[in-house]
């Protein structure tokens, strides 16, 4: 296997993001929809649909458990929010799959996982909805984080209709799931890991960590080791995903917003690091930051 290329400004301005001209309205620069959330966990919803503004998305679009809605709407008053059925725990019901999947088929990049209660029925909404959007360039490009991944092995021919569209980000624990090992294989050996992963389910991988590893079906990797400790914070995972989303949203291959969004996410870290001390910034302080970052190097 080739050495890892390490994710730097020199790497990403070679592999500049779609340039959006003056005239472009909302809908060129991409609609996302980011879905999840629980009743315990609806704020998830939220940071990863803010960051996908803050990355420039053009659109946002929200789905989550009905009983939910009104308040999100609220939160974000820049989005639209999708009320669906919902499971005890407010979670989007896997019967509402096909619904879901109609307002993604109008999106150009969907999001789903952030604050699902890992559970049965996530991994049931997750299968059923790779069965019903559409494939290819039809359907929305994939961002698929924390409760989707733990049975994606079972998923792999639903995965196969979606082949070059997604995007998985791991952390450890969720890694070990989806490869069903041991949280302690994952942490000695993350990379080995993800190239698993990646060439199972023929997409590409984020395997984040102190040091976050990007990986394609073939081996090939990178890496980012420029994240300080203060991103290992409740939310954090959730903004990246958005961002990843927006990036796909506006047109980047997924190995690109993938790429991208891990740079970005280190160095709004790194920013918050530096104003505010090492480790105590919030999640929701990360989004602001992207614009800086994302034209710094267009
Ligand atoms: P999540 O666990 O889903 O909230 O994601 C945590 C995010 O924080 C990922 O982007 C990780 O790469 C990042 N992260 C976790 N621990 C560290 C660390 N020690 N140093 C830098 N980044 C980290
Ligand atoms: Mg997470």
């Amino acid at each position: 296997m080739t050495a890892e290329t390490p994710i730097d400004e020199a790497l990403l301005r070679a592999n500049p993001l779609p340039r959006h001209s003056q005239g472009d309205d909302k809908n060129a620069r991409g609609t996302v929809l980011v879905a999840g959330g629980c009743r315990e966990v609806p704020g998830a919803i939220l940071l990863a649909g803010l960051a996908a503004l803050r990355a420039g998305a053009g659109r946002l679009q929200m789905g989550i458990g009905s009983s939910l809605g009104p308040s999100l709407g609220l939160a974000m008053p820049e989005s639209r929010v999708v009320g669906l059925p919902e499971t005890e725990e407010g979670m989007i019901h896997p019967s509402a799959a096909p619904s879901l999947a109609r307002f993604a088929a109008r999106a150009d990049a969907m999001v789903l996982g952030p604050g699902m209660p890992a559970s049965p029925e996530a991994s049931q909404l997750t299968e059923a909805l790779l069965d019903a959007l559409p494939a290819g360039s039809e359907g929305p490009a994939l961002v698929l984080d924390a409760a989707t991944l733990g049975d994606l092995r079972q998923q792999r021919e639903a995965l196969r209709r979606h082949a070059g569209r997604i995007v998985i980000t791991p952390h450890d624990g969720e890694m070990a799931r989806l490869l069903d090992t041991e949280r302690q294989a994952v942490l000695a050996d993350p990379l080995s890991a993800a190239r698993e992963a990646a060439s199972l389910l023929h997409l590409v991988v984020v395997m984040k960590g102190g040091c976050t590893h990007v990986v394609t079906p073939d081996g090939a990797a990178w890496s980012c080791d420029r994240g300080d400790v203060g991103l290992a914070t409740s939310g954090s995972g959730d903004v990246l995903a958005g961002l990843v989303g927006a990036l796909l949203a506006r047109g980047a291959t997924p190995l690109q917003a993938a790429l991208w969004g891990v740079y970005a996410h280190a160095e709004a870290g790194r920013k918050l690091a530096r104003l505010q001390g090492p480790i105590g910034f919030l999640a929701r302080e990360l989004p602001p930051e992207f614009p800086a970052i994302l034209a710094s190097l267009a």
